[in-house]
């Protein structure tokens, strides 16, 4: 996890690293930033070089150096890492990203424009490195947003204490510097169509709508209230924080004990989260065993250093209100007004990982009484942006289907995608990794569609 530093503290840092002749930190990096060159640029002051190295392959250093996974990926492959105190590659790109800010250092001129017109559906981690690599190769870039502001996952998906909302509206507007203009409450197929986009001249679409849609438990109960998706919960939290809605609104209260099905990193967001909206217990409810945690080891460990509990090979098999609660716990006594209405509690089945890893229903049943579910089991992309487009398919799981040449093209000409509503959900630098691909393989297809229209004239 990367940590604040002092400019003392981040140039001794960088004297550290022994800038190899075979540097295996670029190796660990999706989108091969020049880590050894930026840090050479630091430990020698030369922050603009710093900056200006890092933007070369990055939109986002300021969020990446927050939430990039680098303990599994560039510090992993550090090979200081092997022998004692890896570099900590991620503080010195938070570092040099804030500095770079705070000093208004900005080493890219704006984009002319000049070279072609395209319109980017989603502000997410892919449409804005898709909108930020545009820009930057001389492409007039148009940003749809269905939001009232831009940033999708990183905005209302990530909370405060991971990803502080003033970084992600800072990245932006470097956006902006560059040119790229955001359009935003414009939603895809309902405010406008990729027939629409292409009547107005653009030469091609990016769809980066990301997988909006969250997946939930068909079990009996489910239409009980107090059940909401970890993706909801997460975004009226920012809603609310931000004074755009109600705290009343925000379903979780203070003293609920909550109950987080799903242990990946959106799980750990949203137990975090509950914990510092003043819930009494927080547990997060998995079926499979510790060791199969999906969500990465830093975060499993600062939830558990929190105070949120886990337990492991359950599987809820039904949603119960409080009447029923009480006539599981055979309590006799008549009380009336019991809400029937409101999730109490749930039905989880103990499940047994046998030698071969299989994961079998057997070991018994146990009542887990609740105020609150918050499901964090998955998401899906949302369909109405393919229903409105005639000719891009889809795979048998509702992920957009790309091909390689040129790169992210869909089965439409002149339309491409990528990020999670290609891959599924993955992390923002996976998104961003892709989307730079995405990226050229745009450019290589403006620019072959407008040779072969002039050669044509
Ligand atoms: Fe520096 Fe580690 Fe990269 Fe070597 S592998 S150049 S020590 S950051």
């Amino acid at each position: 996890m990367s940590r604040v530093m002092t400019t003392t503290e981040a140039i001794t840092e960088a004297r550290r690293c022994l800038n190899c002749s075979r540097p295996t930190c670029i190796a660990g990096c999706p989108i091969e930033n020049n880590i050894p060159r930026f840090i050479r640029a630091l430990s020698d002051g030369n922050f603009g070089l710093a900056y200006e190295t890092i933007s070369e392959t990055s939109n986002l250093p300021a969020i990446c150096g927050r939430v990039c996974p680098h303990e599994r990926q560039c510090e992993a492959h550090c090979v200081l890492t092997k022998k004692q105190h890896g570099i900590e590659i991620g503080s010195l790109e938070m570092f040099i990203a804030d500095f770079a800010h705070q000093n208004n250092l900005c080493p890219t001129s704006p984009s002319s424009g000049l070279r072609g017109k395209v319109a980017v559906i989603g502000s997410g981690p892919a449409g804005l490195t898709v909108a930020g690599d545009l820009a930057k190769m001389d492409f007039d870039v148009t940003i749809y947003e269905a939001q009232t502001e831009p940033g999708g996952v990183l905005l209302f998906g990530i909370p405060e204490f991971r990803l502080q909302k003033d970084v992600v509206r800072r990245e932006i507007q470097e956006l902006l510097n560059l040119g790229v203009k955001i359009q935003t409450e414009k939603l895809a197929g309902i405010d406008f169509t990729v027939d629409d986009l292409f009547a107005q001249g653009y030469d091609a679409i990016f769809i980066g709508t990301g997988s909006s849609l969250p997946r939930t438990l068909n079990i009996p109960g489910k239409e009980l209230s107090g059940i909401l998706t970890a993706t909801y919960f997460l975004r009226t939290v920012v809603l609310a924080d931000s004074g755009k809605l109600d705290e009343s609104e925000t379903v979780l209260h203070t003293g609920d004990n909550v109950v987080i099905v799903g242990a990946g990193n959106v799980g750990m967001d949203a137990a975090r989260t509950a914990l510092r909206r003043g819930a009494k217990n927080v547990t997060v409810i998995f079926h499979k065993a510790e060791e199969d945690i999906t969500a990465y080891p830093s975060e499993y460990q600062a939830a558990v250093k929190e105070g949120v509990h886990f337990k492991f090979l359950k599987q809820p098999i039904a949603y119960f209100n409080k009447k029923q609660i009480r006539a599981l716990q055979n309590v006799r006594r008549q009380t009336t007004n019991i809400d029937e209405t409101q999730v109490a509690g749930l039905l989880l089945q103990h499940i047994t990982k046998t030698p071969l890893g299989e994961f079998v229903a057997e070991g018994g049943q146990e009542v887990m009484p609740c105020d609150c579910v918050i499901l964090a089991v998955g998401q899906k992309p949302a369909a109405r942006i393919v229903t409105s487009t005639k000719g891009i398919q889809i795979d048998n799981r509702g992920f957009v289907i790309t091909r390689d040449r040129p790169y992210g093209m869909t089965t439409r000409a002149g339309v491409f995608s990528s990020g999670d509503v290609v891959h599924g959900p993955a992390t923002v630098v996976l998104a961003m990794k892709e989307s730079k691909k995405v990226a050229a393989g745009i450019a290589q297809y403006i620019d072959a569609k407008k040779l072969i229209e002039d050669c044509s004239i």
